[in-house]
């Protein structure tokens, strides 16, 4: 969908919610609606948009390069003229100087909002959870297009990870292995979680030093970026023998990924995926050691709405992109995580990635 399209949505958004005024500072909801957004710094640097109108308010410092990637009429100031009377001009330029309902974004710099406010005395404020949040939880036909892509490139990092695996290679040289491939393929790793062992049941494991022996399941959650998006997959493997418990124990996870799975449909709360995830691992008696919401949202952020918690009213909608990633961690031994990225279709969740679940077996 092109940025001109994307307004235009978001135009019907406002007119339907009476909101007068949306103000966005560089970051994903800018790249989002103008495909890139100008350097993020302390200078007020800020998209607003009404039904009719848009403007930016554009340090002049970063005028001249921001004007290869948009026609959108700039506010420009400077150091020595401070940033108060752009940002008066721009809200008269677009009419919105008398603006009462406004959304702010919610990760602009809070410097940012108070100057904004600070000028619009009577506006009413709501942050763009209905809003242009709304809008970027539905994925377009191209962002599927290039979170499926970065899926299958992941898979192919994952095997190479696996490829890797052998008891007495080191975690962190695993993570280098997974590195180069994102990088053979033209993409940067965004993180790369590999928890040998005791080192598994730490949901956010630091990749390290330790060394993987014979016997250790490792939890490996690896992601990259490429052309804007990332992508994000949790994967078991186990090296020689399986530690005690573990086939019970990954087994209630997967049972847990496919209650998900069948929860996660249109019109339902998130807060009920969760439920359907949690049930299984609390019937099962391991409710304790799930210690984390069982899915995050992705698109342009690797995490963004809708999350997939326990007091998440987010109805879902076919076209929602989020993870699916229940998990049983256990302090000592072994943790097991097991994390699909899916977009859901009318009929349920479509996974993007093609590896299997099972674990990953290596011989010793
Ligand atoms: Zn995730
Ligand atoms: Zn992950």
């Amino acid at each position: 969908m092109d940025n001109q399209t994307r307004l235009e949505k978001l135009r019907h958004i406002m007119r339907k919610q009476n909101v007068d005024l949306i103000v966005i500072g560089p970051g994903a909801h800018m790249q989002y609606l103008l495909g890139f957004h100008p350097h993020a710094d302390e200078r007020p640097c800020l998209l607003l948009v009404t039904t009719a109108k848009e403007t930016i308010l554009m340090p002049s410092l970063n005028a001249q390069g921001s004007r290869t990637q948009t026609d959108i009429s700039f506010c420009e100031w400077s150091d020595d003229e401070g940033p108060s009377a752009a940002l008066q001009s721009a809200l008269v330029s677009i009419e919105a100087n008398n603006a009462t309902s406004v959304v702010l974004d919610e990760t602009m710099r809070a410097d940012f909002a108070l100057l904004l406010l600070h000028q619009l005395p009577n506006a009413t404020h709501q942050f763009t959870f209905d809003t242009l949040g709304a809008l970027r939880m539905r994925k377009d036909p191209d962002e599927f297009t290039v979170l499926k892509q970065n899926a299958l490139l992941t898979d192919r990092a994952m095997q190479a990870g696996f490829a890797a695996l052998k008891s007495g290679i080191t975690e962190i040289v695993v993570y280098q292995i997974i590195k180069d491939h994102f990088s053979s393929e033209g993409a940067s790793i965004l993180f790369g979680i590999v928890g040998a062992g005791s080192n598994g049941a730490f949901p956010h494991h630091q990749t390290g030093d330790r060394v993987i022996q014979n016997g250790d399941a490792i939890v490996m959650d690896i992601g990259c970026t490429k052309n804007g998006y990332p992508s994000d997959i949790t994967r078991m493997a186990i090296v020689g023998p399986a530690p005690d418990g573990y086939d019970e124990v990954h087994g209630i996870v997967e049972e847990a990924v496919g209650a998900a799975m069948e929860a996660a449909r249109p019109g339902v709360r998130a807060s009920e995926v969760d439920a359907a995830a949690r049930n299984v691992i609390t019937k099962a008696g391991y409710g304790e050691y799930f210690v984390h919401r069982t899915g995050h949202g992705m698109g342009i952020e690797g995490h963004e709405p809708p999350y997939i918690t326990a007091t998440s009213d987010t109805i879902l909608e076919a076209g929602m992109v989020f993870s699916i990633e229940p998990g049983i961690y256990l302090p000592g031994r072994f943790g097991i995580r097991l994390e699909d990225i899916v977009i859901l279709r009318e009929d349920g969740p479509e996974v993007f990635s093609m590896l299997p679940r099972a674990v990953h077996m290596v011989e010793s």
